[in-house]
């Protein structure tokens, strides 16, 4: 008796045991693109487009070596937009009740399938560090840091190890991957992959029956094969990865990509395995001489964040999702789909996500988080955006950066104090100021810039649960020092600003 076996959008990968395992007689892949894995948000066309034709470029792929695959396009009269339903008519057309599906994403996910008969859940062997893993080694500490996760992951995968020791003496060269932007720096192109049929069919497809998504779906050059993304890896580690340091947390309005990698979106869709990523990038350190700050800056984001962030939604949910420490409920303010506000800053970081279903980690942490954090914004409404409009985006890595990371929504388990900044932190490492229609330099006023006054505001409505923090202790001392008429002024304009988000012309 042959068993069903299912491929999610987020699991395009040869090296699943779901695959592995496959008897090519007798068993079945099912991959389905259902309106109800589309449209539970508003997703980015480009998202939606990449996906699609990463999947049926999958599927052909799964066909020419062999396999039997039952495909279900969405146009196909017969979908029932369902992955529920989709499995249900799949068993009994093809008289197979045994199903076997790679554990999903997201809890919700998990969550249906557990309810279902005969459905076995396989290891996501994809992953440096599995949940229970992750669980033991949160049990009985007090706080979960990313930095003692990450050594543990060093150690269990040697990597950027010699003898024992951490490759050059230091876990962590971060101090060296904060400069600003600067004068005359150079960026590699990228690359960028012709539409083939099938592509091309996609874009069709998602133009047709997606035309109120947000986003552009053109240019369109994602790769979406395995061996596109290898030459995506590739090219970024012999061009991109020795810059990758330095300029990590800088922002140039003319420049989307920086010195990023662009690979999320390709690791998290099973296109390519983070542990050969990380390896990539060991070599690069190890034979081609590539900086050993970048090299680890890279590493750490890959076996440390990525790893980390994953452990933490297995771990806290289903709470996590409804965590709302800081009390927030403001409603997200429709810049964040239209880009249509004065704040340069956010402007640029919503209009390179709108045309890339991309923006990288600081726009997405210090520019659009930073906002959303400062005024208050409701977390589930912050967090339904980021899911929606970034190619990379699924529920198990964007939650934790959102509601913990960027927002403190989950009251510190994933970060001793909050990323709040005011416009002087922007200016510094960015360009966006010297082209704003508000002034940096400006804590009150008209012209003032936001940043500057929701940021005293929001260090004012929190002193009770931020004043004793030792990392924000300066911060409280400032606070104290300007007096009460400074405050009254910066509270005053923090609520003006507010007023002028809430009525869209901020
Ligand atoms: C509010 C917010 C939401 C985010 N949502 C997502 C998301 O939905 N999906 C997603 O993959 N990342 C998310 N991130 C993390 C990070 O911003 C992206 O992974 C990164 O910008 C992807 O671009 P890149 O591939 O060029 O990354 P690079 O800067 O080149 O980093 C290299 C790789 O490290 C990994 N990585 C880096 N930082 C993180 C992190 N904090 N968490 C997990 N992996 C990380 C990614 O796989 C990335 O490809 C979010 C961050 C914030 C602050
Ligand atoms: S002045 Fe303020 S709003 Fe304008 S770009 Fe700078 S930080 Fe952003």
């Amino acid at each position: 008796m042959g068993t069903l076996r299912l491929v999610l959008a987020d699991q395009l990968s040869a090296r699943l045991d779901i695959r592995t395992r496959a008897d090519k007689e007798t068993d079945v892949f099912l991959m389905a693109e259902v309106a109800e894995e589309a449209s539970y948000v508003r997703h980015h066309v480009k998202k939606i487009a990449f996906l699609f034709s990463a999947m049926r470029h999958y599927a052909e792929a799964l066909q020419q070596a062999g396999y039997r695959v039952r495909y279900v396009r969405f146009d196909d009269p017969e979908n029932t937009h369902s992955l529920k339903r989709e499995i249900d008519r799949a068993r009994t057309e093809l008289k197979l009740s045994a199903v076997h599906v790679t554990e999903p994403g997201e809890w919700r996910l998990k969550e249906v399938f557990a309810a279902m008969d005969d459905v076995t859940l396989l290891e996501d062997n994809r992953f440096l560090c599995s949940p229970q893993w992750f669980s033991r080694w949160a049990e009985g500490r007090k706080q979960l840091r990313m930095e003692y996760f990450y050594r543990e992951m060093r150690r269990a995968h040697d990597i950027l190890m010699d003898d024992g020791k951490p490759c050059g003496g230091e876990w962590n060269y971060d101090a060296e991957n904060r400069s600003p932007p600067r004068d005359g720096l150079v960026f590699p192109r990228r690359l960028s992959f012709r539409k083939d049929s099938i592509t091309r069919d996609v874009l069709y497809l998602v133009a047709k029956v997606f035309p109120d998504n947000p986003g552009q779906l053109e240019p369109f050059h994602f790769a979406v094969t395995r061996s596109q993304a290898l030459k995506e890896l590739d090219h970024f580690v012999a061009h991109i990865l020795p810059q990758f340091g330095p300029w990590q947390d800088a922002m140039l309005g003319r420049e989307p990509y920086m010195y990023h990698s662009l690979l999320s979106s390709y690791i998290n869709a099973g296109l390519l395995y983070p542990l050969e990523v990380c390896l990539a990038a060991e070599r690069a350190y190890r034979e081609d001489g590539a900086p050993l700050n970048a090299v680890e800056g890279f590493i750490r984001q890959v076996l440390g964040w990525r790893e980390y962030v994953r452990g933490l939604y297995w771990h806290f949910m289903p709470d996590y999702v409804a965590m709302n420490a800081l009390d927030a409920h403001e409603d997200l303010p429709w810049f964040y789909w239209s880009g249509d506000t004065q704040m340069n800053c956010v402007r640029t970081a919503v209009a390179h996500t709108l045309e890339h279903a991309y923006s990288h980690h600081i726009q997405r942490l210090m520019i659009t988080g930073n906002f959303a954090l400062l005024a208050g914004v409701d977390p589930k409404q912050v967090h339904e955006w980021y899911l929606a409009v970034y190619a990379d985006a699924y529920e198990w890595v964007e939650l934790p950066n959102t509601l913990g990371m960027a927002l403190h929504a989950d009251g510190g388990i994933m970060a001793s104090k909050p990323y709040a900044a005011s416009g002087a932190y922007i200016n510094r490492m960015s360009d966006y100021c010297k082209d704003c229609h508000y002034k940096v330099e400006m804590p009150v006023g008209e012209k003032s810039c936001p940043f500057n006054a929701l940021y005293w505001d929001f260090i004012a409505r929190h002193e009770e649960r931020f004043r004793k923090n030792p990392r924000l202790s300066y911060v409280y001392a400032n606070w104290t020092r300007m007096g009460d008429d400074k405050q009254k002024a910066l509270r005053a304009q923090a609520q003006a600003h507010l007023q002028a988000m809430r009525e869209g012309h901020l």
